[in-house]
């Protein structure tokens, strides 16, 4: 249960990162929560017609992009001026004090679905497993086991196996977890004060589904304890008919230190590869891309990319959205071969890179801010520390690819959920913050030596 008001304030917070200082203070922050009804409905207020307006004609996208991330997916909103305000709390009280909400929010991505899935050589078993997944829980591929690189689209499918139940067998209990998720909660359980309860509860919670989802699975590798859990979780499953889906980066055999009673159990299904798309694939990605973003990207704009960017499909898209936000800031309707060349040639692309350490992006951080490592990686709390915190998690996270929970002990041993906040508002700033891709470019270039 959360309470309406400090949704909204989730709301407004995501809101101040993604629009401009000027349009937060003039539209957003005078902005009232009236009520939420039915998991549904959002009733706003404004404090004027005129603003009501302005919101309705400008800014309704950034408005239900920050809604929909907090409330739900499917959530409608409903601006009112000051006169409706006063009319529908006539009607149906004030609800907002206190309001507590039970929010029955997707928790897949709406944006990762089948129909958003492009078909290619390298995806196209994964697919038709995974589907036949979807239609038959339980029948056909238990477990499917799917593996394959970073950025190749495991947790998407995943997540559209997810909304595909959602929609078409609503009744199933579903359930995504990252490996990480996972062994936390069961880790979580054993330290809990009253720890039969809780255990109990971790496996009430796992073990009725139907239909289990767990990404990443490669990090179970050194996690004794909950290697032992899940081998309990995954046999109740199985032998109950229920369907069990599992990504990683590499197969079941290589996974290091995994118990061979684990592996032969992920062994048993159908064991498929995801492989790092072709040419064609590739421009195929971009362009659907480019139609639900409605970026507006000459065809050889798009050739020239997809030739750029390496195989991994999330890098794909970043030099896309780049090369888009490179001719939106300078006005541009639609980016031209220029302006991929300006925003792709320019850039210090730093590929994942074995040679840079944790400690070499820090202490780069540290050089561009004037700031020390003790301060960066400690408890202060002030804006000039903060900032370069967060680029710093950012950074690592994006060129290092290592775990959020290890990145949470080179910062002091910080909760990873905090370094997931860190990492997700840099990549929100990265897209509307020209400051912030001048830092972040600044600071890959002296990672690069130059
Ligand atoms: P992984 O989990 O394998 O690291 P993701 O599922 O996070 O990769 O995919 C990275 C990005 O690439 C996501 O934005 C995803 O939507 C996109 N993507 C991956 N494969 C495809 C595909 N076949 N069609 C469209 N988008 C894709
Ligand atoms: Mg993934």
């Amino acid at each position: 249960m959360q309470d309406l008001t400090s949704l909204w304030q989730a709301v407004l917070e995501k809101l101040e990162i993604t629009v401009s200082n000027v349009s937060f203070v003039m539209w957003f922050k005078p902005l009232k929560v009236i009520d939420f009804v039915d998991n549904k409905i959002l009733y706003i207020s404004t404090n004027s017609v005129s603003a009501k307006n302005q919101i309705l004609r400008n800014y309704m996208d950034k408005l239900s992009e920050a809604v929909r991330d907090i409330f739900g997916d499917e959530v409608e909103i409903n601006v009112l001026d000051q006169n409706e305000e006063i009319e529908y709390i006539e009607k149906n009280g004030e609800k907002t004090k206190n309001k507590e909400i039970e929010l029955t929010k997707n928790p897949f991505n709406s944006k990762y679905t089948f129909d958003n899935f492009v078909v290619g050589k390298s995806n196209q078993f994964v697919y038709a497993a995974s589907r036949a997944v979807a239609e038959h829980p339980g029948e056909k591929f238990n477990p499917l086991f799917i593996y394959g690189g970073v950025g190749l689209g495991k947790t998407h499918i995943l997540h559209a196996i997810g909304n595909y139940l959602r929609e078409y067998n609503p009744n199933l209990k579903v359930m995504y977890v990252t490996c990480e998720q996972f062994a936390n909660a069961y880790i979580e359980s054993l330290g809990s004060a009253t720890k039969t309860k809780a255990t109990l509860e971790f496996r009430a919670k796992y073990r009725n589904l139907d239909v289990l989802m767990v990404d990443d699975i490669q990090f179970i590798s050194k996690k004794t304890s909950t290697q032992e859990e899940f081998f309990h979780t995954f046999n109740e499953l199985f032998q109950n008919n229920k369907q069990i889906i599992i990504t990683s980066d590499r197969p079941p055999k290589d996974i290091e230190t995994l118990a061979d009673r684990l592996r032969s159990r992920f062994t048993c299904g159908l064991i498929q590869d995801i492989q790092s798309p072709d040419f064609e694939t590739k421009i195929a990605i971009l362009r659907k891309k480019c139609q639900q973003e409605k970026y507006v990207i000459d065809d050889d704009v798009i050739e020239y990319v997809a030739d750029k960017a390496d195989t991994n499909i999330r890098e794909l898209e970043g030099m896309l959205s780049k090369v888009y936000f490179l001719a939106n800031l300078m006005g541009k309707r639609s980016a031209s071969m220029e302006d991929a060349k300006a925003a792709l040639d320019n850039e210090a692309e730093l590929e994942k890179n074995e040679d840079v350490t944790p400690d070499d992006i820090i202490d780069a951080v540290c050089r561009y801010f004037d700031a020390t490592k003790q301060d960066l990686i400690g408890k202060k709390k002030s804006k000039e520390i903060v900032e370069p915190r967060m680029i710093a998690i950012y950074l690592i996270s994006e060129i290092l690819e290592i775990p959020l929970v290890s990145i949470g002990k080179i910062f002091g041993g910080r909760d990873h959920t905090t370094i997931m906040h860190s990492r997700d508002k840099v990549s929100v700033q990265l897209k509307t913050s020209h400051k912030t891709q001048m830092i972040v470019g600044e600071i890959r270039r002296m990672l690069k030596g130059g």
